[in-house]
C-alpha cells in the first residue's frame, strides 16, 4: 500500500504517452517525482521525457505489472485507457486515480449523462438506441435537429451526426457504424464554457474561473479565461462540479464542458476525467496549474491556489499551424507550449499558445 502524502522521489505512473502526460511530467518533476509512461509508441510526447518508458498495449499485463511494479499510484491522460486496466491495476493494490467509477462513467455518453442528472448536474434531454429501430423512436422521443453520438470512444466531433428530419434517423445510426448511440436534444447555447476543478485525497475541492470555448469542427482552437462570469454563474458551475466530483469520490483534476443558455443557466455536455485542454490557460494564467494540481491530489499532497493572476488567451497549433513558433516567440506577451510531436498531420494538436494579459 501505498503511503500518503507521497514522498518527492517517488514515481508517478501515467497511462498514455501524449501531450497531457507530458505536461504533468513537467509539473511532477517541479514537484521532486519521476514518472514512468506505459504507451504503445515507442515514440512519444511524454514517452520522451519520463524516466522511464514502458512500451506496450495498455491492457498488456506484463507491461502493466511492470508500471505497478515502479510506482507508487498510476494515473492516466485519456479516458480510452481499457476500464478493465485500471480495474486490474487496482486488484492489486495499486493506487489509481481518477478511479475506476469515474473512468466507467466517462467512457459511455448514457451513463454519463444519467449520472450527471442523477446528481443535480442538468444536460440536454437524451435517450439511448442500440438498434436502427430504437434510434428512430429516440429521434421521434427527443425531436429534431437531435444529435446522435455513438456511447462509446467519441472525441473532438467524431462519432457524431446531426439528424435534421426523423426519416433520416436509421441512416444516421447505419452512418455511425450501428454500435449503440445516445440521441440528443440540439443545445441552443449561447456560449460554451468550461470548468477545470479538482478533489483531493481528503475530499478537499478547489475549482478554476471559467473558461470560454470556441470550436471549429469539434476541436477546441481557442479558449478565453477567466471568462467574463457574474457571481450567479461562477457559483452554478462551482456547485456542478461540487456535485460531480463528490458523486464520483474524484482524486485528481476533471474538466467538465458546459453549455451556457440564454436564460443564464448551465447544462453540462460532458466530462473528461483528466486534465483538460480548457485547462491549459492556468498554465501561464495561475499560480498553481492544472498539470502541477492533478499531481498533488493523486499524490495526496494539498491543493494548491485557482484563483487567476492574469488573463490569458489559449490557442491550439492544430497541424502546420506549429510552424508560426518564430512568429509567437516574438511575441513578448506570449508563452508557447510545444508538444514535439515529430509529424504535423492537419487538425493535430502540435503545441499551445498562452497570450497573457494584466487582469
Ligand atoms: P462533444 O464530443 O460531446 O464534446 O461535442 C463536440 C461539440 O459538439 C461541442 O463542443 C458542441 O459544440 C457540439 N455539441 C455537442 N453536443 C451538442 C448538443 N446536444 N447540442 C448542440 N451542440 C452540441
Amino acid at each position: 500500500m501505498t503511503d500518503f502524502p507521497l514522498a518527492p522521489g517517488s514515481t508517478i505512473g501515467v497511462l498514455g504517452g501524449g501531450q497531457l502526460g507530458r505536461m504533468l511530467i513537467e509539473a511532477a518533476s517541479r514537484l521532486g517525482f519521476d514518472v514512468a509512461v506505459l504507451e504503445r509508441e515507442a515514440d512519444s510526447p511524454a514517452g520522451r521525457v519520463a524516466a522511464k518508458l514502458i512500451v506496450g498495449a495498455y491492457d498488456d499485463e506484463a507491461a502493466l505489472a511492470e508500471l505497478a511494479a515502479a510506482t507508487g499510484v498510476v494515473t492516466y491522460e485519456f479516458e480510452n485507457v481499457p476500464a478493465a486496466s485500471v480495474a486490474w491495476l487496482a486488484a492489486r493494490g495499486v493506487e489509481v486515480a481518477p478511479g475506476p467509477k469515474a473512468l466507467a462513467v466517462a467512457q459511455d455518453r448514457f451513463e454519463e449523462k444519467t449520472f450527471l442528472n442523477a446528481h443535480g448536474a442538468p444536460t440536454v434531454a437524451f435517450a439511448p438506441a442500440s438498434t436502427a429501430e430504437e434510434a428512430a423512436q429516440a429521434v421521434a422521443a427527443i425531436g429534431v435537429p437531435a444529435l446522435m453520438k455513438t456511447r462509446r470512444e467519441g472525441y473532438d466531433g467524431k462519432g457524431q451526426r446531426w439528424v435534421e428530419h426523423l426519416a433520416d434517423a436509421a441512416a444516421a445510426f447505419a452512418a455511425l457504424g450501428g454500435v449503440p448511440v445516445i440521441v440528443e436534444a440540439a443545445c441552443d447555447f449561447v456560449r460554451e464554457l468550461s470548468v477545470i476543478a479538482a478533489r483531493g485525497r481528503d475530499g478537499e475541492t478547489a475549482v478554476y474561473p471559467l473558461a470560454e470555448n470556441h470550436h471549429e469542427g469539434g476541436i477546441l482552437r481557442r479558449s478565453i479565461a477567466p471568462a467574463r462570469a457574474d457571481q450567479a454563474l461562477s457559483e452554478q458551475a462551482e456547485r456542478i462540479a461540487a456535485r460531480v466530483l463528490g458523486g464520483l469520490d474524484y482524486v485528481g483534476v476533471i474538466g467538465i464542458e458546459l453549455f451556457e443558455l440564454a436564460d443564464g443557466r448551465l447544462l453540462v455536455n460532458e466530462f473528461a476525467p483528466r486534465v483538460h485542454n480548457s485547462g491549459h490557460w492556468t498554465q501561464d494564467g495561475c499560480e498553481v496549474d492544472q498539470f502541477e494540481q492533478h499531481i498533488r491530489a493523486v499524490a495526496g499532497w494539498p491543493l494548491g491556489p485557482t484563483q487567476a493572476i492574469a488573463q490569458v488567451e489559449m490557442l491550439n497549433l492544430l497541424g502546420d499551424e506549429v510552424d508560426a513558433w518564430p512568429r509567437f516567440a516574438a511575441e513578448p506577451e506570449t508563452r508557447i507550449h510545444l508538444y514535439g510531436k515529430r509529424d504535423a498531420k492537419p487538425g493535430r494538436k502540435m503545441g499551445h499558445v498562452n497570450r497573457v494579459k494584466p487582469l
